[in-house]
């Protein structure tokens, strides 16, 4: 049978966007700095935007990437690309240079928009992109040249200060604005499916080569129809977005849930709690979804006393694990009325599981609540491959409840990652470890695969460890997360050096802090000899063991 919620979301995201624009067209979309944007006006210039993209030769199919902190166009970007039909990549502006350059390359993006300059003009993105294309300023758009990269055909550059090999998006929204290109684009948006790609949300996952989760229209909106059913949240909501664009959560969750509710986001460029504080306040904030990092800054810092936070009605938190006494404090000096927890992958909707508004707080402080009616969720013992009793852990699978409804199409060009990942009766296999308890609630006791996350942001010690291992004094190196009172975990490096060689632990992480991205760069070195690495029988580093020793060693308690 053919369920209701499933018949809403035969649908793609530019239907969406449409269908709450006319009903909503003078309602308040975005909150930006000083812009103000309506649903009208929004779907006018995602419109334009569309028929700009399609005018310079962007079609169904072709990889789309946003390199930018949190702005309207990334917005007005991402729903124009979903109304052609074009998978959207979202990317990490944290990322360096070659970590860019090689998620572009694997993710075969043909165009590539960008702002020249990031959080408040202090990074010019020039040099990067220099990097990459060499002479991107010197020669027009026509001429670009980037051997690195040969499936790029055009970047859009969304600032006024626009190199000369990139297009202004000034001008795509210009040249989108003729009456001419309408048919082009009712055309092209007929021929976008619910099935088809929308998002490429790239992680590093397990062997350290980014891969990129394919996610369809449906997958997401189907979690989210629960979700807004779930948490009531409508039209007349003040989202708050401090989490970044680039992200499952930013992209795939709040600006989609909320265009979805027909609610308003308010959102800044990055997040910093003494702003949120005060847009809170001053926006009337309702409904406030972050990363319990975000929680823990704002309740530890000093203008939390003098806030107005009345508006306050529902947090979200989930992504990371989150404690008791972090929910609590929520509840009682945030004055939340409702706090929700969830869980879910990008691979999959985004979001599988949730609390209810009204649990009580013993349920939203220890579990993630129970999966949404649009994806089945197993626990399953690793020895048996058979489903787990209740209270005891097993890895967390998940499945579609109808066809698109949880999981993702795999990963973009790595099936053998995909048929590790997804059985062959379209299991997702998690790497997340959870029990159910004695009501079906999910309760998470750890992973399996080998992840930590610090703030909020995903790190593998596979990849940190492939930089790690290109250094030519580091004989070799193991990374493994470890607790961390205010971003839940940070990394930690132990490393065997060379013979002879000489280093100590600050060039160890200048030189990680040239090569990765912040959030993966390890906070704690520690120096052993060969012979310290705990082995199995087979050779391997029993990771565990030495997490637990380094742990021990540095007077943290895991
Ligand atoms: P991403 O694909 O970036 O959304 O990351 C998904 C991973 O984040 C999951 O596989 C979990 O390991 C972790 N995660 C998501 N939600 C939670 C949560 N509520 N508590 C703990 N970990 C979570």
């Amino acid at each position: 049978m053919i369920e209701g919620w499933y018949e809403e979301t035969n649908r793609t995201w530019g239907n969406v966007l449409a269908d709450t624009a006319e009903r909503y067209p003078q309602a308040e979309f975005v909150v930006y700095r000083e812009q103000r944007v309506t649903y009208a006006n929004f779907y006018e210039q995602v419109q334009r935007c569309a028929r700009g993209l399609l005018s310079v030769g962007v079609r169904r199919g072709d990889n789309v990437a946003l390199w930018m902190t949190n702005c309207v166009e990334w917005l007005v970007v991402q729903f124009a690309a979903y109304a052609i039909g074009a998978p959207l990549i979202p990317v990490n502006t944290r990322l360096k240079p070659d970590e860019l350059c090689a998620t572009l390359r694997q993710s075969r993006a043909s165009t590539l928009v960008f702002k020249r300059y990031l959080l408040g003009d202090s990074i010019d993105t020039l040099p990067w992109l220099e990097r990459m294309i060499p002479g991107v300023d010197r020669a027009g758009p026509q001429r670009m040249c980037a051997p690195e990269l040969p499936e790029l055909k055009r970047l859009i550059c969304c600032d006024a200060d626009v190199p000369r090999g990139a297009l202004a998006y000034a001008q795509i929204l210009e040249t989108g604005q003729g009456w001419e290109c309408d048919a082009d684009l009712r055309r092209a948006a007929a021929r976008v499916n619910p099935f088809d790609v929308a998002n490429i949300v790239y992680t590093s996952g397990t062997t350290g080569a980014p891969k990129g989760g394919l996610s369809m229209h449906r997958n997401n909106m189907a979690a989210l129809y629960h979700w807004i059913e779930r948490t009531a949240l409508g039209p007349g909501d003040r989202v708050y977005l401090g989490v970044p664009l680039a992200t499952n959560f930013g992209c795939a969750y709040v600006s989609q849930l909320s265009v979805m509710a027909g609610s308003t986001i308010v959102m800044h460029e990055s997040f910093e709690p003494r702003l949120a504080l005060r847009a809170i306040e001053s926006e009337r904030i309702t409904w406030f979804p972050g990363a319990p990092t975000m929680y823990i800054m704002m309740l530890g810092s000093p203008e939390l006393g003098s806030a107005d936070l009345s508006s306050l009605r529902t947090a979200i938190v989930g992504g990371a694990p989150c404690t008791p006494a972090t929910i609590g404090a929520m509840k009682e000096r945030m004055g939340f009325r409702f706090v929700v927890q969830c869980y879910g992958l990008s691979e999959c909707a985004g979001l599988s599981t949730s609390t209810f508004l009204d649990d009580p707080i013993e349920k939203t402080a220890t579990t993630v609540g129970k999966p949404f009616p649009s994806c089945r969720l197993r626990i399953v013992n690793a020895d048996t491959l058979r489903d787990a009793e209740p209270g005891e852990p097993g890895e967390i699978w998940l499945h579609d409840a109808q066809p698109g409804s949880c999981v993702g199409k795999g990963y973009f060009e790595m099936p053998a990652a995909a048929n590790d990942a997804i059985t062959a009766d379209g299991w997702f296999r998690t790497g997340d470890v959870g029990s159910f308890d004695e009501d079906g609630y999910l309760r998470l006791c750890g992973r399996i695969k080998d992840m930590y996350i610090v703030g909020g942001f995903n790190a593998y010690p596979a990849e940190i460890e492939a930089v790690l291992h290109t250094h030519p004094k580091i004989r070799m190196a193991q990374v493994f997360g470890v607790p961390h009172e205010r971003l839940g975990e940070v990394g930690c490096a132990c490393v065997e050096l060379e013979p002879e060689a000489v280093l100590d632990g600050r060039e160890v992480i200048a030189f990680c802090q040239e090569r990765m991205a912040n959030y993966k760069v390890p906070r704690h070195v520690r120096f052993l000899r060969g012979t310290e690495f705990p082995l199995t029988s087979s050779g391997k580093v029993r990771k565990l063991e030495l997490r637990q020793r380094v742990a021990r060693d540095l007077g943290i308690e895991v």
